[in-house]
Parts: structure tokens; C-alpha cells; sequence
């Protein structure tokens, strides 16, 4: 299968009054063309960070980010801030929760979808306004002639999710980088909107990193999922392992707290109590410890490296599976 996307020991600093928090601590993962990965984990667990790391969008200073990103087999952490722009929207494509704060207010959906297309793909305004209007009608929008040419504040949430997309897709990127994309919308629209994602990754081949808390969205449409705890990946493997099999306490956790659809009556849905810890001051072994039921002596001074268990591509970081598995590397482990 074509890798499109390869991260290694990818890493992101950022300093802060008291000291760097370790946002991002050695991630490695790929991407392969036409699949869906998700990231899941708390809020805090590096997910936005390490999607924002792949455009190059972490600002820097105060971030530093180190490790490897290789996109269509090419370095992106030492291309200048010009060749990333040519990549953003071209080759790389990014929607996130809030349309408002990422939309333009003061330009019409319309031009927002035609800009892209003037400067990476040299259409002229008229053949780019086309293009726009068949967006607007591929992302389900009615009316896309009229709605061409309105404002974002006169699109509903969910309209405006789409225009979003919209504007992501309009370039035919390889890569669309969907951070928490339904999150703020009811349920109804969120499934219509990752229909709409679905449908256009079919039509255009389109990988996408699909970010999100919400295991519902992932079970639906990911082929692939990382579990992302504490800034590092705890677990990652094909969906249904993820689902049927999970092989960390964390991710075991994660889906214990979400309803699924055969929950029984009495059946409670348990929180992971506790918080995560602090990335000021990460600790030395497994950082779940402190919240983990399973924790065992070894756990506390020694950090669990990713390897392989059962399933194909299935990886998981935790002591409980170290009888099972052989390391990958003592580094913290090979590609999710
Ligand atoms: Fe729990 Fe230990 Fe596994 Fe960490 S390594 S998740 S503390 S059992
Ligand atoms: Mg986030």
C-alpha cells in the first residue's frame, strides 16, 4: 500500500513560564492513500498538536518540534514557510470544530472556495466560481448558486461545517486533516457530515486523520485507529481490533465510557477517573499509571515501549502485554 504519510519520533516543546511542556513525546505513525485514521484521547493528550505539527501550523517560537514528518515521500519539518504554503490547501487540506473562528467573516463562502483554486490551480475567477458551485453541490449544500455568494454568518452550523469542507476538498488534496470536525454539531448533522467526508474520500481518494474524542464517529468510518495518552501513542491497530480487542487499560477505558449500541439497561458506563499528568513534568514509566486499575510494580519506573500484539498491525504500550510480545525497539516503538 502507498504510504502518503510517515511521522517519526515526531516530537513538540513548547515553552512556557515554569518550564517546556512535552506536548508530543515520540510519536510515530503512517498514513496510508485512501484511509482513514483516527486520533483519539482526552483533550490534552497531543492529538490537535501532532495534526497541527503536520501542516506545520504549532507556532514557533514558543513550540519546538523535532523528529521526522515525510509527506508523499518529502521532509515537511525543513520546508520554508513558502513551500508550506503551496502544500497547505493544495496538497494538504484542514477543517476543524469551530468553521466560525477558521471561515473568513468577511468574505463569501464562494471566494473562500475560489481562492485556493486561483492560487494553486490557476483557474480564472469564472472557471473558479464554477468549481465553487459544484463543491457547494458535491457537500450537500442547496442552492449552491445562491449560497455561492453568501457570507459565513448566513450558513448554520452544520452549513457551514460543509462550506468548510468545501473549501478543504476543492483543491483535491491527498491529505485532509479533519480536527474534531462534527464535535459542535447534533448528532443528525454530525453523521451527515462524516457521510459527506466518506463519500468524497471515495470519489477523490482523499487520506484523512480524523481527530476526534468521540469513539461513535471512529467506529463508523475509520479504518485505522492511534490512541493517543499523555502525548504519546498508547495503542494503535485496525478499528475493529481497537474495538473487539483492545490491549490497553486506556483504550479499554475510553470505550467502557462511551454507550454503544448493544449496551444493556443496567449496564453503567464507567469514567476513567482522574486526570492526566502534568507534560511539564512527565513521569519516568507508564504515565497512565496514577488512573490505571491494572498498574503493577514495574509500571511506576518504567515507561512500557509500543510493540506488537495479537492482531495484523496491532500495537499496543503497556506491561500487561509484555509476556505476549516482542519489542519492536527500546525506543518507544516503530510505526503506529
Ligand atoms: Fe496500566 Fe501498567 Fe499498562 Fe500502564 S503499563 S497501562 S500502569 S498496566
Ligand atoms: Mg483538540
Amino acid at each position: 500500500m502507498e504510504r502518503i504519510l510517515e511521522v517519526k519520533d515526531l516530537r513538540v516543546n513548547f515553552k512556557v513560564r515554569g518550564g517546556t511542556v512535552q506536548a508530543v513525546r515520540g510519536v510515530n505513525f503512517h498514513v496510508n492513500k485512501g484511509e482513514t485514521v483516527a486520533i483519539v484521547g482526552e483533550s490534552g493528550c497531543g492529538k490537535s498538536v501532532t495534526a497541527q505539527s503536520l501542516m506545520r501550523l504549532v507556532p514557533s517560537p514558543p513550540a519546538v518540534t523535532t523528529g521526522s514528518i515525510k509527506f508523499k515521500g518529502e521532509e515537511i519539518l525543513t520546508k520554508s514557510l513558502r513551500q508550506m504554503e503551496n502544500i497547505r490547501g493544495k496538497e494538504m487540506g484542514m477543517i476543524f470544530q469551530d468553521p466560525m473562528t477558521s471561515l473568513n467573516p468577511t468574505l463569501t463562502i464562494g471566494k473562500q472556495i475560489m481562492e485556493g483554486l486561483v492560487k494553486h490551480q490557476g483557474l480564472s475567477a469564472s472557471a473558479a466560481k464554477q468549481r465553487a458551485v459544484e463543491m457547494l453541490k458535491l457537500v450537500g449544500i442547496p442552492n449552491p448558486e445562491s449560497r455561492v455568494n453568501q457570507y459565513p454568518h448566513e450558513f448554520s452550523g452544520g452549513m457551514r461545517q460543509r462550506g468548510m469542507i468545501a473549501i478543504a476538498l476543492a483543491c483535491n488534496p491527498s491529505l485532509l486533516i479533519a480536527d474534531e470536525p462534527t464535535t459542535a454539531l447534533d448528532v443528525t448533522v454530525q453523521a451527515q457530515i462524516m457521510n459527506v467526508m466518506k463519500d468524497l474520500q471515495v470519489k477523490f481518494g482523499t487520506s484523512i486523520i480524523l481527530i476526534t474524542h468521540d469513539l461513535g464517529v471512529v467506529a463508523d468510518v475509520a479504518d485505522r485507529v492511534i490512541v493517543m495518552y499523555a502525548g504519546k501513542v498508547v495503542e494503535s491497530g485496525k478499528t475493529r481490533d481497537i474495538f473487539k480487542n483492545p490491549k490497553h487499560p486506556y483504550t479499554r477505558g475510553l470505550l467502557e465510557s462511551v454507550p454503544r449500541l448493544d449496551q444493556k439497561k443496567d449496564e453503567p458506563l464507567i469514567p476513567i477517573y482522574g486526570t492526566p499528568p502534568d507534560l511539564i513534568k512527565p513521569p519516568a514509566g507508564c504515565a497512565f499509571a496514577a488512573r490505571c486499575k491494572e498498574a503493577m510494580r514495574v509500571c511506576l519506573p518504567n515507561d512500557p515501549a509500543l510493540v506488537s500484539v495479537e492482531g495484523e498491525d496491532h500495537r499496543a504500550a503497556c506491561w500487561l502485554n509484555h509476556e505476549l510480545a516482542h519489542p519492536i525497539s527500546s525506543e518507544g516503538g516503530e510505526s503506529a
